[in-house]
């Protein structure tokens, strides 16, 4: 009986260790671990997203400049559905992307029986790396939440907020005050976040500025400065010099709203400010080896597309069941190629993780 448990338990040895082998020394170059991860996701950005910024680049500027998809060479592609729908939400993408593990259009950080699942952030955490979010949208929002909160409903606000505070992320930036400080329940969170040790500021203004070693919490509407606010993240995470490096999960949200408003000019800026992000990761990880970084989408939002006009049109107002692209730069990248469902995502991320 004991022989018999133990093969099985070296055999399982075996098939996990090749498992993982097999992923980090794919590539002869990428044979160590990442040290850093960042975990890049554009809301609703789905191939004719990045159609758009790829041909706006070639075609409608007056000299070609190539975007920084051009710097990728690791790509893949992932289905999005949920499991109580073939086209997603953001909250059922997010708990996917998040958790590794589909869950009901609606629901952030749950499975569809009501167990907790834990985020790769929060595990990330747990291992002792600095962690972070930055996101132009509410920090409350169904996406960053799935890092963090367990609600049967996305628009549960307060408490995805007072979630948040069971949590010690090093940095946070993102929009949603009032469901910090003018709650229903009256509690302020800001305070519970400067007990902790938080350096806290409503203006964007102002935390550029910053020069400090305390957390930050940063709650504004960063809009189109969201390129500055990952540069100021990593900014902070590079002077801590965390010994078990970090992760970085970033959200630029506002390409969903213009699939969903089919506005083609938002569009395409959006996903040239999604651009300036990506350069910024990029530029740092290439300056920082050991950085791995993952950029996919919960969506895609508009059924967008490059007409024969030449310019980008959308055939819906709501979200499809396309599926999305994923980059992947760094140590690590090439786990991320091929076909994929997104619940892969954060499961191979976890295997480089725990490599
Ligand atoms: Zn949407």
């Amino acid at each position: 009986m004991k022989t018999q448990r133990r093969f099985f338990l070296c055999i399982f040895t075996v098939v996990a260790f090749v498992a993982i082998t097999a992923c980090a020394n794919a590539s002869s170059q990428d044979q160590t671990a990442p040290r850093n991860i960042i975990y890049l996701i554009g809301d609703g950005m789905g191939y004719g997203q990045v159609s758009t910024l790829i041909m706006e680049n070639a075609v409608n500027k007056e000299k070609y400049e190539p975007s920084q998809i051009n710097r990728i060479k690791h790509m893949g592609m992932a289905t999005t559905y949920s499991a109580s729908s073939k086209v997603t939400d953001s909250a059922a993408g997010g708990t996917a992307l998040a958790t590794g593990e589909k869950t009901n259009n609606g629901t952030v950080g749950l499975n569809p029986q009501g167990d907790t699942l834990t985020s790769v952030l929060v595990e990330a955490a747990a291992m002792g790396k600095s962690t972070g979010i930055v996101v132009n949208t509410a920090i409350l929002d169904a996406t960053p939440a799935a890092f963090y909160a367990h609600v049967p409903q996305r628009k549960l606000w307060d408490e995805i907020a007072m979630q948040l505070t069971h949590h010690s992320f090093d940095v946070l930036m993102g929009d949603g005050l009032m469901f910090f400080n003018e709650r229903e329940d009256s509690l302020n969170l800001i305070e519970v976040f400067k007990n902790k040790g938080y350096t806290f500021s409503d203006s964007w203004e102002e935390a550029k500025t910053w020069d400090i070693e305390d957390r930050m919490l940063v709650l504004t509407d960063i809009k189109y400065l969201l390129p500055q606010a990952v540069e100021k993240a990593l900014e902070w995470l590079d002077r801590k010099d965390n010994p078990n490096g970090f992760f970085l999960m970033i959200e630029q949200a506002r390409i969903d709203g213009k699939g969903h408003n089919n506005e083609v000019q938002g569009l395409v800026f959006e996903m040239e400010v999604m651009d300036q992000v990506m350069k910024v990761v990029l530029d740092y990880a290439d300056a920082h080896p050991g950085t791995l970084v993952v950029i996919t989408a919960d969506h895609e939002t508009g059924g967008a597309n490059i007409g024969y006009d030449g310019r980008p049109f959308f055939s819906t107002k709501g979200h499809t069941g396309s599926v999305v692209p994923v980059f992947a730069y760094g140590p690590g990248a090439e786990c991320f190629t091929g076909l994929m469902d997104n619940i892969e995502i954060p499961a191979r991320l976890r295997q480089l993780m725990s490599y």
